[in-house]
């Protein structure tokens, strides 16, 4: 029986094992044994299911997944060490030289890097659509086009992408459609249902919530899924045992974690709107962003990322995350400490400025993670930094 999201994020849970502990222990083990030599015969030819080897598989892992699956729709699932090994392997896994990817411009930093500096290094070349012209995507896919990639809302210019529209198009084409779906998570948007093969998502960010483990996972179409576990299980990229207990453990409050992220960012962005010292606001569920109804249709709230643009560029941008009292100045986000960064100085610094302004980054762009701290402190520590 399939209950509601919160429930299946707290009830499906591995088999007990003979204590009967009522929550899931850690297995951190490196392997497991097999009764005999039939046994583990039949284990690795896979006519057994059976945890072999913790690179392959582990039921800290297997919990993980599992749930992952169930929030996103999907058939199945691999987790990974970081967002960037999921990418990664999920790129690698399923393309060969010659291939051809089209995808947003604005996408995470690193994923980009990989798309420009490494990715032509085996014949692999990208060509960019811009998110707020998404009728060029088709003029961009040729017949060597394998995978259409995007992420909505973006990092981090909080724009949205037409999710049906992409489903739409990679169906006609007949190419993979990829999203990234870690600004959003399973909660809120399920990019599946618009025609998704495939959802990836750094579990670093909202899904642990809290700041503390690295993670990754790609769910979705089973064949495409057995490609990805395959090159994985023989690459190593595979997640921790206790970072997979972690990350299982803190989907059980994903859903309150969430929704109280989106009520204070919603708020903040609100309150921000009307400052003097900010030229733009850019929220999933003000009226003002661009993609307001796209907004409205995918998602069930606005996300907790703020992007505002701070007037005087450069150096107003600076002096702003100078002036930050409570907040924290970090890399991270989705945690439950409010986090501001200034992307053209850092995440996004190895990008050229004009690639930069392409993909939305301008140089007064401040990044707000809006956390769980009481809605006024957060919005009280921005204000004054904004006022000086
Ligand atoms: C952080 C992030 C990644 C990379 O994840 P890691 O866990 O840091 O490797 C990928 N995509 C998006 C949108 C991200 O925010």
């Amino acid at each position: 029986m399939s209950k509601h999201f919160e429930t299946e994020a707290i009830r499906n849970q591995i088999e007990r094992s003979q204590f009967q502990e009522h929550t899931t222990p850690m297995y951190v083990t490196s392997s497991f044994v097999f009764d005999d030599a039939e046994d583990m015969r039949a284990s690795f030819t896979e006519e057994k299911i059976k945890n072999i080897y913790s690179r392959y598989s582990n039921p800290n892992n297997t919990e993980f997944i599992q749930k992952v699956m169930q929030m996103e729709g999907a058939e199945d699932g691999f987790a990974f060490a970081t967002g960037m090994a999921a990418i990664y392997s999920t790129f690698a896994a399923l393309l060969s030289s010659g291939d051809h990817i089209v995808s947003a411009r604005s996408i995470f930093g690193s994923t980009h890097t990989l798309f420009t500096q490494y990715f032509p290094k085996w014949n692999i070349e990208t060509s960019y659509f811009d998110i707020n012209n998404p009728s060029e995507i088709e003029s961009l896919i040729q017949p060597s086009t394998k995978i259409l990639y995007a992420e909505s809302p973006t990092n981090p210019g909080v724009d949205i992408i037409d999710l049906e529209l992409l489903g739409k198009i990679a169906k006609k084409h007949n190419i993979l459609l990829i999203i990234d779906n870690c600004f959003a998570t399973p909660y809120i948007q399920q990019p599946i249902k618009y025609g998704a093969d495939l959802v990836v998502h750094s579990a670093t960010k909202l899904m642990d919530g809290q700041g503390r483990v690295l993670g990754g996972i790609v769910v979705g179409k089973s064949e495409l899924i057995r490609e990805i576990y395959l090159f994985s299980r023989n690459t190593g990229p595979a997640l921790a045992p206790f970072n997979a207990w972690v990350l299982s453990k803190s989907l059980e409050t994903l859903a309150v974690r969430v929704d109280r992220h989106c009520e204070s960012a919603f708020a903040i962005a609100k309150a921000l709107e009307s400052h003097s010292a900010v030229s733009k606001v850019k929220y999933p569920f003000l009226k003002s962003h661009p993609q307001y109804e796209i907004a409205k249709k995918q998602m069930k709230l606005g996300g907790n990322i703020i992007a505002i643009e701070v007037k005087g560029g450069i150096e107003a941008g600076r002096k702003f995350l100078n002036a930050i009292k409570m907040c924290s100045l970090s890399a991270n986000l989705g945690d439950t400490r409010t986090i501001v960064t200034h992307p053209a100085s850092t995440t996004h610094s190895k990008l050229s400025e004009e690639e930069r302004l392409a993909a939305g980054i301008t140089p007064g762009l401040v990044r707000i993670s809006v956390g769980l701290e009481h809605v006024n402190d957060i919005l009280e520590d921005v204000v004054q930094a904004l006022n000086s």
